[in-house]
């Protein structure tokens, strides 16, 4: 089904074939028409199926419909988790909004950088806003924005925004907007929260699926090496330069392992940057640039850049230390492999770590099978899995221990 009849303005279907949009995802053809006609929705997916456009060409539409407000009033207002996802977005609805007659003017707020030039951007009035909630307050606070002509919410990644502790924030936003509005709701996941939430949030919403999580994405090659802990890094350094990809993403349990990791990559030659909530506002932006314009080939960041996160044409994922939860594993891998890319998963896996990986394995309903690299073999043991059961400290399972551990499973 081609953009043009899902009822859009051409020039939105022209700045869709700009960006190199032959055709609708998924989630595009089945949402797009929905919230045209003004319903409200329920989209069950995750970033990399394309629902950013399914949310912003639309909701571009009726704002373009709706006229000019003198002075300008905020008409619609998307709410993310995180200042990456934000500015992605704003920047996303930017290019999708340019070939409009008349673009309604988007704004970009989040915290962790003064919130002066915000309040300025401001001042002219703007139609559409993306932020993140605490960010959005304070400017309440300061009068720089007004929520009471809103006609249309949207929640992206609703389950982080849970996750990151934003429910309050959410309950007070709410409170200030009109009550006649549409909603539109995003979640890769529906915890009970989420789901009380949403039915509370929604009038007869339009539900959208695209792909179930627990299926995994079928254009992510799944890899588990063995290794142990001690070796990762090299291992890591010979897959980066051995398998020629351009650029990877790495992930770490730390802040403190990003640093370190970069740091021992940068000193093999390898151009390797740490990504992590200590660094500055202005250095995160500026080392997801140096990735994007290919300057930085290897990321190495913690759980912050699970999501919301769009490198282009991102053909690896390392998963250096593993996701806490196999939710978090989902999230990581699937910044690769997007938007009909393929993409590779790698997780590195130890016998004190294997137990865990295949936890995570068995929610996604997959069997990843295990690689050695030669070279990089593993000695170390598991770790006994009872205390006093008599594990034998150092020593390797055998083919035939790895045998009978698989049938016990
Ligand atoms: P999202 O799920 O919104 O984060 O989008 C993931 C990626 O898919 C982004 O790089 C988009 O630019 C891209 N994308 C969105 N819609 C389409 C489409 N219809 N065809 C090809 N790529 C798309």
């Amino acid at each position: 089904m081609p953009f043009h009849s899902l009822g859009l303005d051409p020039a939105l279907v022209r700045a869709a074939t700009d960006k190199g949009y032959a055709a609708p995802t998924a989630i595009q053809a089945e949402a797009i028409p929905a919230i045209l006609q003004g319903r409200d929705l329920l989209g069950a997916a995750q970033t990399g199926s394309g629902k950013t456009a399914a949310f912003a060409l639309p909701l571009l539409q009726r704002v373009a419909a709706g006229g000019r407000h003198a002075p300008r009033r905020l008409r619609a207002l998307i709410l993310v988790p995180t200042r990456e996802l934000a500015a992605q977005v704003g920047e996303s609805m930017r290019g999708l909004a340019q070939h409009l007659t008349a673009p309604p003017r988007i704004a970009v707020a989040f915290g962790g950088v003064s919130i002066n030039p915000q309040m300025m951007a401001l001042r002219g009035g703007a139609d559409i806003m993306v932020a993140t909630p605490g960010r959005l307050l304070d400017l309440i606070d300061h009068r720089a924005v007004r929520l009471d002509a809103v006609d249309m919410l949207v929640l992206d990644e609703a389950d982080r925004l849970f996750d990151l502790g934003f429910a309050d924030e959410l309950g007070r936003v709410l409170a200030l907007l009109p009550a006649r509005r549409q909603n539109l709701l995003f979640s890769a996941t529906f915890p009970p929260a989420i789901q009380s939430f949403a039915e509370a949030l929604l009038h007869d919403p339009v539900r959208v699926e695209v792909q179930s999580e627990a299926a995994g994405q079928p254009d992510i090659a799944q890899r588990a090496i063995e290794v142990d802990p001690g070796r990762r890094t090299q291992l890591l350094r010979h897959l980066v330069r051995d398998e020629g990809w351009a650029r990877v993403l790495v992930f770490v349990a730390t802040k403190h392992a990003a640093e370190i990791v970069a740091d021992k990559l940068r000193k093999a030659d390898i151009h390797a940057e740490p990504f992590h909530g200590l660094l500055s506002q202005g250095k995160r932006t500026q080392v997801l640039a140096d990735f994007k314009a290919s300057r930085v080939q290897v990321v190495i960041a913690t759980d912050l850049a699970a999501r919301g996160i769009d490198v282009v044409q991102l053909p690896a994922v390392v998963n250096y230390d593993l996701a806490r939860s196999a939710v978090d594993h989902v999230h990581r891998i699937g910044r690769t492999g997007r938007a009909g890319e393929r993409g590779v998963a790698v997780s590195f896996v130890s016998g004190a770590t294997d137990a865990h990986f295949r936890l995570i394995e068995k929610r996604q309903g997959l069997n990843v099978p295990r690689e050695q690299v030669p070279g990089f073999e593993p000695v170390e043991a598991a770790p006994p899995a009872d205390k006093g059961t008599g594990g034998i400290k150092g020593k390797r399972p055998s083919k035939k221990d790895k045998l009978r551990a698989a049938a016990a499973r």
